[in-house]
């Protein structure tokens, strides 16, 4: 958000003075002006230009570049508001007015107050009585100082200066949500690398697997040819099966007994 007009129109008259409001207002927005552009424009000296800036650049609110002029040898400058400089300085301000405004609401309220009709002295309830309730100035009697109207002033300030923090401060709040979004940046690119060391490992585990499952393969082409092999043999064996049984030997009480041992 651009900052209101206003706000930095109050804000360099109250640092600088009136003379540097005309400048700004001549400046602001652009960038790298010439200072002879400026006193050719606002119709006033080199000097007086510089003697402004640099009231302005004590506070921040300028900055500069310089080039050399070939043919005369010398600098010349060149300016640029800074409005970013001029928002954090006008919440510095304010910041500080109000603290002011908040103790002077304090005493205001926690004393009753006299003063003197002649010249506006002005004093707490402890000092008159010690006084006698006589102006120490010109000797006329105090009178009970009526300062409803004082504190409802300052109560006032106070809401000014705090609605105007308000307008300003959104800003502030876009920077965090930028910081925020910067984090959001960096955990997700965490993530992704985590993502990616996961991706990579399981595609290391499948390669494992395909060289397992190769293994497996070849395990199984053995098994099978192992096989093949079986049952090439097969009619070998089955012949072998064939083979005429030996003749089972009829029971003789001697095989009865060894059958008997052995169950045991
Ligand atoms: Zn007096």
């Amino acid at each position: 958000m651009k900052l209101p007009n206003k706000f930095i129109e109050d804000l360099v008259r109250e640092v600088v003075g009136d003379e540097a409001v005309r400048l700004v207002d001549l400046i602001k927005g652009k960038k790298n002006v010439s200072e002879f552009k400026i006193a050719d424009k606002l119709k006033i000296t080199v000097n007086q230009v510089r003697n402004i800036l640099y009231g302005l650049n004590s506070r921040s609110l300028v900055t500069f570049t310089r080039k050399k002029d070939k043919k005369k040898g010398w600098y010349i400058y060149y300016w640029t508001f800074d409005e970013k400089k001029a928002r954090d300085l006008i919440i510095e301000l304010n910041e500080k007015r109000i603290q002011q405004l908040n103790k002077l609401l304090e005493k205001e309220t926690s004393s009753i107050y006299y003063i003197c009709p002649n010249d506006d002295t002005r004093m707490n309830a402890e000092n008159a009585l010690e006084h006698q309730f006589k102006c120490p100035e010109c000797g006329q009697v105090l009178i009970q100082d009526n300062n409803v109207v004082k504190i409802d002033k300052i109560r006032q300030e106070i809401v000014n200066l705090e609605e105007e923090l308000k307008i300003i401060r959104p800003v502030v709040k876009e920077k965090v949500v930028k910081v925020e979004k910067v984090e959001k940046e960096v955990k997700k690119k965490a993530k992704q690398k985590v993502a990616k060391k996961i991706k990579k490992k399981t595609e290391h585990k499948a390669v494992k697997k395909k060289i397992k499952s190769k293994i497996v393969k070849k395990k199984v082409n053995i098994v099978k040819k192992e096989k093949k092999k079986q049952e090439i043999f097969k009619p070998i064996e089955k012949i072998i099966e064939k083979e005429p049984e030996k003749p089972v030997e009829k029971p003789s009480r001697f095989n009865v007994l060894r059958l008997f041992s052995k169950k045991k």
